[in-house]
């Protein structure tokens, strides 16, 4: 049996799946991190052994486990270095914990990089071998899979595409440089913007009641109405994403590129029709029609997957 754990800053998911992945039991924790990262883990590891006793299994079934965290992330040594979103945790050596308590061997991957893996193996990139993930959340990250294999790069820090600058001296990035795709296409980015640059008419803030509860999906929302505030917002967006995807289309040729949570939510007619005609435009006549633009598949699985989809890097390498 695979376990697999989604480590993100609200909850928690957690999976058991069969060696080729299938997943048989799940469950779910929505306890913010406490800040003290031993009596997280300890609470994590109790849900995983209620879940083994519900699959009626011990800890001795697991033949390995995985984590999907968020970064930065010392892959090698299994260390969470200083999540921004888990207060508290610093250094934290989580695979050693979870190896100590399981007895199977446990890998970590950051979340962008987990969420890859499975899209791939599972979702929208299934039966390709070289994708490009975006994960188009609060932040973007990005897992690249190519040749088959996801590629990690130096200490495991390859792909990080949300920081790939589209403007020199453009919006300022959480990350501390400025014109990074994020700091135009992220969620909590472009939701500071909206708060302070829409205009008071605009239906996306009538949707959202206050302008500080405006999000980019009320910009979605106005948007399919024909709002025309929502319209200039979404063609910005997609001006901003396409000049990354030709950037990816021309140094990594992926055979697809795909997109999560706000372009899914956005859809093909608001996100993925105007993308794929703008990419065409500014690539070589050969190189569109072969790099597909797509929304990703698994939805509200992707935690669950994400972990199973690292303890099967495990068993297999
Ligand atoms: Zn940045």
């Amino acid at each position: 049996m695979l376990l697999g754990i989604d480590i993100g800053g609200t909850k928690t998911a957690f999976a058991l799946a069969d060696r080729q992945g299938r997943l048989v039991a799940r469950s779910r924790q929505s306890t913010a991190p406490s800040g003290r990262p031993r009596e997280d883990v300890a609470r994590m590891l109790e849900e995983v052994r209620r879940l083994l006793s519900e699959a009626g299994i011990g800890t001795s079934a697991l033949l390995a486990a995985g984590a999907s965290v968020p970064g930065p992330l010392d892959s090698r040594r299994g260390v969470l270095m200083h999540p921004p979103n888990l207060e508290g945790w610093r250094e934290v050596p989580l695979g050693e914990w979870l190896a100590d308590e399981l007895g199977c061997p446990v890998r970590l991957e950051n979340d962008a990089n987990a969420s890859a893996l499975a899209e791939w193996r599972f979702g929208a990139g299934q039966g390709w071998s070289d994708i490009v993930y975006l994960t188009m959340s609060t932040g973007v990250g990005a897992g690249l899979i190519l040749g088959g294999a996801l590629y990690r790069g130096r200490d495991g820090t390859a792909g990080e595409l949300g920081h790939v600058p589209l403007e020199w001296q453009g919006d300022p990035c959480s990350c501390g440089l400025r014109g990074c795709l994020e700091a135009y296409v992220g969620g909590a980015s472009w939701a500071r913007r909206l708060r302070s640059s829409a205009p008071r008419a605009c239906r996306a803030l009538a949707l959202a009641g206050s302008r500080e509860a405006l999000r980019p999906e009320h910009v979605v929302m106005a948007a399919r109405e024909g709002d025309p505030h929502a319209l200039s917002e979404m063609a910005r967006f997609n001006a901003y994403l396409a000049r990354a995807i030709v950037q990816i289309c021309f140094s990594l040729a992926p055979e697809a590129v795909v997109l999560g949570t706000i372009a899914v939510a956005a859809g093909d007619e608001l996100c993925f029709e105007p993308l794929r005609a703008l990419v065409a435009q500014h690539t070589w006549p050969h190189q569109a029609p072969y790099m597909r633009i797509l929304p990703a598949g698994l939805g509200d699985e992707l935690p669950y997957r994400a972990g199973v989809c690292v303890a099967l890097e495990s068993l297999e390498s």
